[in-house]
Formats: C-alpha cells, structure tokens, sequence
C-alpha cells in the first residue's frame, strides 16, 4: 500500500516536472518549451489529448504567482545552503549574484512549473480522461 502510494506520488511529481496536463498527464500544459521566449507563459486553452479546458476562469493562472514565490525562496534557500556547505558565503556579494543569477535562468521553467503545480490543485488525475465523455 505504501509503495503504491509512493509510486503514484512518483508519477504525479514527474508529470508535473515534464509540465504536462495534470487529468491525462499526457498533453502539454503549455503552449511551448518554457525557454521559446515567444510564447513565454503561455498556456494552453485545452489538453492537446484529453481536451481538459485549462482556463476555468477568466485570470485562472494569476494564483499560481504564489507558486512561483515559494519555488523561488526554496531555490534560493538550497542554492545559498550549498553555498554556505562550500565556505562561500564569507562575501555577502558571491551568494547574492549567484542565487539572482540561478533565478535568472531558471525563470522560465519556474512559471511553467508554478502554472503546472496551480493546476494540480484543481484538476484531478483521471487513468481514462475519455470514459466520461464517451457517456455524454
Ligand atoms: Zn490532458
């Protein structure tokens, strides 16, 4: 049972990692690679696959901001622990630039991830996203 738990959470955690639709876990949540800067957090308005309408409300992904704070103070924190673990630390300067450069660069796949997270917690996992429509 707890395996079964663990392996399902796996799974969840790599559909979210891949930014792919949280019902079918096979379309792509976005509209493109989170680092193609033309369509830069752009969202999908539905699953390629499944057909999951993603926008449920007008400004549906203005909450997954607070997704991305948290990533961005937990990216942060690691970044200055390793930095600390390797003695960096003595110049306040080295950890500030190095943790506002990771940031930098990470960016893109921070949103993407913060929209994937945000829609997790409204769209359950569902093996066989068609069974319910097959009935409509
Ligand atoms: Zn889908």
């Amino acid at each position: 049972m707890v395996i079964f738990v663990k392996i399902k959470a796996i799974k969840k955690l790599i559909s979210i990692l891949f930014l792919k639709c949280p019902r079918c876990r096979k379309g792509k949540l976005l509209k493109s690679h989170p680092y193609q800067l033309k369509y830069f957090n752009k969202v999908n308005n539905s699953c390629s696959y499944c057909s999951l309408q993603f926008k449920i409300e007008p400004s549906f992904f203005y909450g997954s901001m607070y997704i991305s704070y948290g990533l961005g103070v937990g990216i942060s924190l690691i970044v200055f622990v390793l930095l600390y673990i390797m003695g960096i630390t003595k110049n306040a300067l080295t950890p500030f630039f190095t943790i506002t450069g990771i940031l930098i660069l990470l960016m893109p796949y921070i949103n993407a991830l913060s929209k994937v997270i945000w829609a997790n917690f409204f769209f359950s996992y569902n093996s066989d996203p068609f069974k319910n429509q097959t009935k409509n």
